[in-house]
């Protein structure tokens, strides 16, 4: 019955005396400012002070965060001082939130304009913090959707400092939120409404369409803390090498936007006594010197690091031997990805996370202390149910695959404003992951194949039918199906199987020069409009007629095993 803030500013610390008084709840990187409790509790006081006084901001209004892990301290430059004490901001905003009964909507801060829109009219947000970086993208944004261009609110930043901009800066909002009287009384919830009030709403596709805001209360956010929690609690041989300990420090690149950023490395590092030190945009290099200047002992990270971590030339510079464990999300590794990580980093241990959006992170990860079976994703965190749907609907047992279909106190309640799709994934109280997995005797859960539509390029999620539509809307389209091809860095990139119009075709017969130029075409419609991750780099194949069952569903799996091929022909 806590809100997220009640339950990590005020609930969580005075109770837990293991957290080291020196050590910071967060450090900026580059110029090393440390944030402790009491300074970030009283920021968060001041700016929810005046996002009540100013914008009347209430419960269950929707706020967007349109931003890089912003902290808001400036870094000296050779010319002028403007070292200044700011932030830590991105944080700041929501939890100040929080305290009004806000819910909160974090977008990708590289999100054109039209992806901007598009959650902006799906949440139906009030206020659009955002970083000087990407405020053209939110000020086209917010006028499309009819947003006052006053409700924009800045996280200040080097670039923005001298240019006038016209935007309430949060640096000041907190300042003149501290001076005022307070204009709002914080929510009591009343027994159980943790489960119903919602704290975020992120962005998934789910197991088909476009994505949807996935409704995430407080309570399943916090159950996933502790459920995170207990997991490094279950013992083994080696359960104290890995387990978390109060005083570590947590890199802090994954971005806060997405729940694995928001909830692990933000909430639940500083939940289990850990100090985070946050990265605003991520750079390898910068992340190995960070590492090494603050003796970072647990990463948090996707794929595409581990790939970078095992395989690049400039890990050998660094001193990286204070990093003792680094979990892992968001999609698969491989054994053989394993393997080399362990050359690279031999004295730390490598934790699979398995998880989703509609489940606030976590399903499964490594206990602290086994030595896991190559390629599993671990066992179930404590509280989760799990159920492996044979095609048949029969159940699987031991080591047959299956859907994984789960239950527990960390799982969303729906898709916001969705009744088809929250129907179709949350089922008779259960969640449908649409992902295949087997788990083994050992329990541990190893995940096979993705029944669902979506792809994972580096990490995020790219939805088909988002592009599918969009390519239905360029004239050389007739038919189409997106799907993934594998891809040794970003894990998979999708690729468009396109059937020609009438007018392309005409065309595509006029010679080589001209194909080229139609699938050029078609990949820019896409490179265009939509964030790099969504771009065509699986390229665009043609194809006489897209194969569809009798009731004109897309054979993916098919399509799949072709696409591999064409690749292989190329
Ligand atoms: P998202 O909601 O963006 O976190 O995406 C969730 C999906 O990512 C899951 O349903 C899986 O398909 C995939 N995924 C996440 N973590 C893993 C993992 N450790 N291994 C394999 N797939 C994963």
């Amino acid at each position: 019955d806590l809100s997220l803030v009640q339950f990590i500013l005020d609930a969580s610390h005075p109770s837990r005396p293991l957290r080291k008084p020196t050590s910071p709840w967060l450090i900026e990187n580059h110029t090393g400012t440390t944030w402790f409790a009491e300074d970030i509790r009283s920021r968060v006081y001041g700016l929810a002070n005046s996002l009540s006084i100013r914008w009347d901001l209430k419960e269950n209004d929707v706020a967007c965060v349109y931003s890089p892990n912003h902290m808001g301290n400036f870094v000296p430059t050779p010319t002028r001082f403007i070292l200044k004490q700011r932030g830590p901001e991105y944080p700041i905003a929501v939890w100040a939130c929080h305290r009004l009964g806000v819910v909160v909507t974090p977008a990708n801060p590289n999100f054109t304009v039209d992806e901007l829109v598009y959650q902006l009219q799906a949440t139906g947000a009030r206020v659009l913090f955002t970083h000087p970086d990407s405020l053209s993208g939110a000020k086209a944004a917010a006028e499309i959707v009819g947003l006052d261009p006053a409700a924009i609110i800045l996280f200040e930043d080097i670039s923005s400092q001298d240019i006038p901009h016209g935007h309430p800066v949060v640096a000041q909002l907190v300042k003149a939120g501290l001076e005022q009287p307070t204009h709002y009384l914080e929510a009591k919830l009343r027994p159980g409404e943790g489960r119903t009030k919602l704290a975020l709403l992120c962005f998934s596709s789910g197991t088909t369409g476009k994505p949807k805001a996935v409704a995430l209360p407080h309570f399943a956010i916090i159950s996933c803390i502790l459920q995170l929690a207990l997991a490094q609690n279950i013992n083994g041989r080696n359960a104290e090498k890995g387990r978390y300990r109060s005083g570590d420090v947590a890199i802090g690149v994954l971005p806060f936007f997405h729940i694995y950023g928001m909830v692990a490395n933000l909430h639940w590092a500083i939940f289990c006594g850990m100090s985070v030190v946050v990265h605003g945009k991520f750079d390898f290099e910068e992340m190995l010197k960070s590492i090494e200047r603050y003796r970072i002992n647990t990463l948090f990270l996707v794929p595409p690091h581990v790939v970078l971590l095992s395989k690049h030339s400039a890990v050998k510079r660094y001193d990286l031997s204070s990093v003792r464990s680094c979990s892992a999300g968001a999609a698969p590794i491989s054994q053989e990805l394993t393997a080399e990580f362990y050359r690279a980093l031999p004295n730390s241990r490598l934790i699979q996370i398995y998880g989703m959006t509609e489940t606030s992170t976590a399903i499964s990860m490594q206990p602290p202390g086994d030595t896991p079976t190559p390629g599993s994703a671990g066992c179930l965190v404590p509280g989760m149910v799990a159920k492996i749907v044979k095609l048949d609907g029969t159940l699987s047992t031991h080591d047959e695959p299956g859907e994984l279909w789960v239950k527990g106190p960390q799982v969303a309640l729906r898709y916001l404003n969705n009744d088809k799709a929250t129907k179709e994934t949350f089922t008779d109280g259960w969640l449908r992951t649409g992902d295949e997995v087997i788990i083994n005797k050992k329990g541990e859960l190893f995940v096979v194949d993705r029944i669902k539509e979506i792809l994972k390029v580096r990490g995020f999620q790219v939805a088909p039918a988002e592009l599918e539509g969009h390519l239905l809307n360029h004239p050389y389209v007739a038919d189409c199906a997106v799907v993934g091809i594998p891809n040794d860095f970003s894990g998979e990139v999708p690729m468009a199987f396109v059937t020609l119009s009438e007018e392309a075709k005409k065309l595509a017969d006029s010679g080589n020069e001209q194909v080229d130029h139609i699938k050029a075409t078609i990949e820019k419609h896409v490179s265009d409009t939509k964030i790099r991750y969504k771009w065509l780099e699986g390229g665009v194949e043609f194809m006489d007629t897209i194969p569809r069952n009798p009731s004109g569903k897309l054979l993916r799996r098919l399509l799949r095993d072709q696409a591999k091929e064409r690749v292989h022909n190329r």
